[in-house]
């Protein structure tokens, strides 16, 4: 019984209530067994029905003494009775209180119209006299299972929506590569012919609209690509230093032009992770923390730390407000305080955030107003590789070769029209001769004009089943020498995850390209042309 009589004292002394007698006591007893919300039915140990209350006729629509006396098989719909028998068994065997077929998502009992109903049922053995019975709540899941389907419908919906529209977007930003990169290569080409200042004030502006168009595609196609569930890292050995001298190769000119010292201290950590995700990771680190710094120092760190590995990156830039770190990971937020401009989209910490996620590791970002900032990439233990042990450099400067004054010839293969059209112009005005080709087939055939001193310039993406790589790898077997290449990819980090051998004498850039990235990227291929000439004298 629920109620005890010491229970009744207390709360009667408590709210000054007369105390039920027993006869009421026993009354409402009864009552609520009969008029309980669920039907209730005791059956003994040998599986008939020996009580039924009366709700049993909204539940089942049999009246109470229809029931009694029955086996419990009658409220059973006839498919599940053969297996019925040994689940009752086995429970009499061991009997406890306990939710019905908590493991079995569909449980059904039978009305006496034959129709079936979706059912809850919880079971309470007792003994009385020694004798076995157990009691069971019967309810109508019915509604309830019904809205659990539409929730579950509505999620199901609600995530191949937003896989739709991470897959819209991805589509769409490569897309909008193609013309992106003939208006950048047309500004750039326009901006060396024009004479008129004027014009040229206007150029510059369109380059700099053009740039942040750049950014923002970007990012767009990042976030999409990450969440629409295309990526999947590729762990391999990765020595943290070696990613610290790309990345300051990467930033050390935006940080020089900022006057801020950007400073990568030497580790010999080796990790266990995916290459490009990690660098990716970095990379928006430190491009916020340039962005945001308008004097003093970026530094960035890797070091061990209970047994894993950290890597912060530190900032003496203008912070960000406590109230505001709760939102900053989230999509399309920046902070928008201090009167400074807007200086991004608002995506990078998102990509970040899905970098890590997919990386296995945590980030968090720590802040002071007008002091600085500081994210922190905690990696697990088992990403941490024993290191080789050789001293790790991290190039102090980047040592850059003058450019070399020969321009040979280049041999451009691009199938995107407008592309090659404007690249082929962009490339003449700097000085260059140009071989070009629209397709894989009719590179073959410019291809056989070939010289050392060449280079080529080709797309990644050439038809269904050619790539750029593949008619660089061609055409060096056919001519017996590395012939220099630029390839250029608007998916650049499938392409480097695909790549399983080092490519010699190659620089893989992204679509769309970056011109000034683009003629550094031939100089400099230009230079090893002349040193293996050199070599050979
Ligand atoms: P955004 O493209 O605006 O930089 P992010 O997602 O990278 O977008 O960052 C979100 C916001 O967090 C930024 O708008 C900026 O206000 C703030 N933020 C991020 N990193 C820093 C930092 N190192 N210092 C100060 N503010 C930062």
């Amino acid at each position: 019984m629920l109620l005890t009589s010491r229970s009744l004292q207390t709360s009667d002394a408590r709210t000054n209530c007369p105390t039920l007698t027993m006869d009421e006591l026993s009354e409402i007893t009864q009552h609520l067994l009969r008029f309980s919300p669920d039907a209730l039915i005791v059956i003994d140990d040998g599986n008939r029905i020996r009580f039924a209350n009366e709700t049993v006729r909204d539940v089942f629509g049999y009246g109470p003494e229809e029931l009694l006396g029955n086996p419990l098989e009658k409220l059973i719909p006839e498919r599940f009775r053969p297996h019925h028998g040994a689940h009752t068994s086995a429970f009499m065997n061991h009997p406890q209180k306990r939710e019905m077929g908590a493991r079995i998502t569909d449980l059904f009992a039978l009305r006496a119209d034959g129709s079936e109903f979706a059912a809850g049922i919880r079971l309470a053995p007792f003994r009385i006299g020694g004798k076995l019975f157990v009691a069971a709540a019967i309810r109508d899941t019915t509604e309830r299972r019904l809205v659990n389907e539409e929730l579950l419908a509505a999620r199901t919906e609600a995530e191949r929506a937003n896989r739709a529209k991470s897959r819209f977007l991805a589509t769409a930003s490569h897309d909008l590569r193609q013309p992106l990169q003939t208006v950048r290569l047309l500004n750039a080409a326009l901006s060396k012919i024009v004479p008129d200042p004027q014009a040229r004030e206007l150029l510059l502006q369109q380059g700099q609209a053009i740039e942040s168009m750049a950014r923002l595609l970007n990012a767009l196609l990042d976030i999409s690509r990450l969440e629409s569930g295309a990526i999947e890292p590729v762990e391999s050995r990765v020595a943290v230093d070696s990613v610290f001298a790309e990345l300051r190769t990467e930033f050390e000119s935006l940080a020089a032009a900022r006057n801020i010292d950007l400073i990568f201290r030497a580790t010999k950590i080796v990790l266990s992770t995916d290459r490009t995700l990690f660098s990716q990771l970095l990379q928006n680190l430190i491009g916020n923390a340039l962005k945001y710094t308008d004097r003093g120092w970026v530094r960035i760190v890797c070091a061990g730390e209970n047994g894993g590995v950290v890597v912060s990156v530190e900032d003496s830039g203008i912070g960000i407000p406590g109230d505001k770190l709760e939102r900053i990971f989230d999509e399309y937020y920046q902070v928008d305080t201090h009167g400074t401009k807007r200086m991004g989209v608002g995506l990078g910490l998102a990509i970040v955030k899905e970098v890590a996620r997919l990386l296995g590791f945590s980030v968090r970002i720590r802040s002071i107003v007008g002091e600085g900032t500081q994210a922190t990439i905690a990696i697990p233990a088992r990403h941490l590789l024993a290191s080789d042990d050789k001293p790790a450099v991290v190039p102090a400067v980047r040592v850059v070769a003058p450019p070399s004054s020969r321009k040979g010839r280049l041999i451009l293969v691009e199938d995107n029209d407008a592309v090659r059209i404007a690249t082929e112009l962009f490339l003449k005005l700097e000085g260059y001769t140009l071989l070009t080709a629209g397709s894989f087939a009719e590179a073959q055939a410019v291809l056989e004009q070939i010289k050392e001193g060449d280079m080529v310039i080709a797309d990644y993406h050439l038809d269904d089943r050619n790539t750029g790589l593949d008619l660089l790898m061609n055409l060096r077997k056919r001519c017996g020498f590395d012939i220099p290449a630029v390839i250029l990819s608007g998916d650049l980090p499938s392409v480097q995850r695909s790549i399983k051998v080092p490519v010699l004498k190659s620089h893989f850039l992204s679509k769309p390209v970056d011109t000034t990235a683009l003629l550094d990227a031939i100089h400099d291929l230009g230079n090893l042309n002349v040193a293996d000439d050199a070599a050979r004298k």
